[in-house]
């Protein structure tokens, strides 16, 4: 089958390949997704670029949506024929932390490494646990989420990362509150499901920040209620802020994956307020910050894919999309083959656009 590889730490080092093969049967609780829809997101930039330690060869792509074409002896999360979008944690469900509401902290997801393929006699490993850059891969009956028939692919693969991040950022870490106030640095696709999520809880001012100026018209349509540009050597980010919300926020959320970001953000926020590091720079990266910033009982918080239980929440996700509550479809710039990656990555450093969605099967 077709899919991507990448053998090293550029962009170079990522070809098409026609003769991918999965290896062996199924085990009990395993399961094959035939891939549909998988979107490029910038950690598959940071995973091909090495910053996030990966071993190659292996399959990028880690935000996707498919459907259910095999199950092990033992599944019971999901049937053939079911719509899934897939979870990246691979948790193993039933350890104390899994067992506490809290599976991004299991030991068994969080670097876990498999090679669920081969190309010729070469394993390949999967990125994220996933590896969603191909047209068919096995995954954990846990990783599989069932969602109605009826939502498109395209829109559902958002969910697994993306949508996850910036919403959970939200709903589950910051816990943002109705007449909050809350400045989001980075308006890309995960930046606008903060905007999108911050909204639908009823914060009382959001302040979009990008260096786009093109961005100011999704951000504002996903909630958005002040959009700062952030061009030319005068531009002061923290006073902005300040001046905007009358001396700080309550929540500031880094969405870039830039350190000095990171810190500037503690700065935007007011006493008692919460600084989320949604962003994930490279992993080795060092975050340096003035004390006296964070002294006035500010919340620093790691945030690892929205804090995500990911059985509840994308069922959550998915059905504020099929009530009109939540946009997905706005999200989607371009689609294209998995011959598209480049491009894809190209869109996204040059910033016009929110997410490409490779379909794997055309
Ligand atoms: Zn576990
Ligand atoms: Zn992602």
């Amino acid at each position: 089958m077709q899919g991507l590889i990448c053998e090293g730490t550029t962009e170079d080092s990522v070809r098409l390949s026609n003769s991918i093969e999965i290896v062996g049967q199924l085990s009990p609780r395993q399961v094959r997704v035939e891939i549909h829809a998988a979107g490029v997101c910038g950690s598959d930039l940071s995973c091909i670029h090495g910053k996030y330690y990966m071993p190659t060869p292996l399959v990028p792509g880690h935000e996707a949506a498919g459907i259910v074409v095999e199950v092990g002896s033992a599944v019971t999360y999901c049937e053939v024929g079911d719509h899934v979008i897939l979870s990246t944690f691979g948790n193993c469900g039933h350890c104390g932390d899994c067992e506490a509401g809290e599976p991004g902290n299991c030991a068994v997801g969080m670097g876990g490494l498999s090679q669920p393929y081969v190309e010729g006699d070469q394993p390949l490993y999967n990125f994220a646990n996933i590896g969603a850059f191909v047209q068919e891969t096995v995954v954990s009956e846990n990783q599989c989420i069932p969602i109605p028939k009826e939502m498109p692919l395209t829109s559902a693969a958002l969910i697994g990362c993306g949508v996850m991040t910036g919403t959970g950022a939200v709903f589950n870490r910051a816990r943002v509150q109705l007449g909050d106030t809350v400045v989001v640095i980075g308006a890309g696709g995960v930046g606008l499901n903060v905007i999108q999520a911050a909204k639908l809880v009823g914060a009382s001012q959001i302040i979009a920040i990008d260096r786009v100026a093109e961005k100011e018209g999704l951000a504002v349509e996903f909630g958005a209620t002040d959009f700062l540009i952030a061009e030319g050597d005068d531009f002061d980010a923290i006073a902005e802020v300040k001046k905007l919300s009358g001396g700080g926020v309550n929540h500031a959320f880094e969405v870039v994956g830039h350190t000095g970001l990171l810190a500037d953000a503690i700065q935007m926020t007011r006493p008692g307020g919460t600084i989320c590091a949604v962003g994930v720079p490279d992993l080795a990266a060092t975050v340096t910050y003035g004390f006296q910033s964070l002294h006035q009982n500010k919340n620093l918080m790691g945030i690892r894919a929205g804090g995500a239980r990911p059985r509840k929440d994308f069922r959550t996700l998915a059905n504020l999309y099929m009530k009109g509550m939540l946009k997905l479809d706005e999200m989607i710039s371009h689609t294209a083959g998995l011959d598209g990656l480049q491009g894809a990555f190209d869109a996204m450093r040059a910033g016009t656009e929110a997410r490409t969605v490779l379909l794997p099967h055309g």
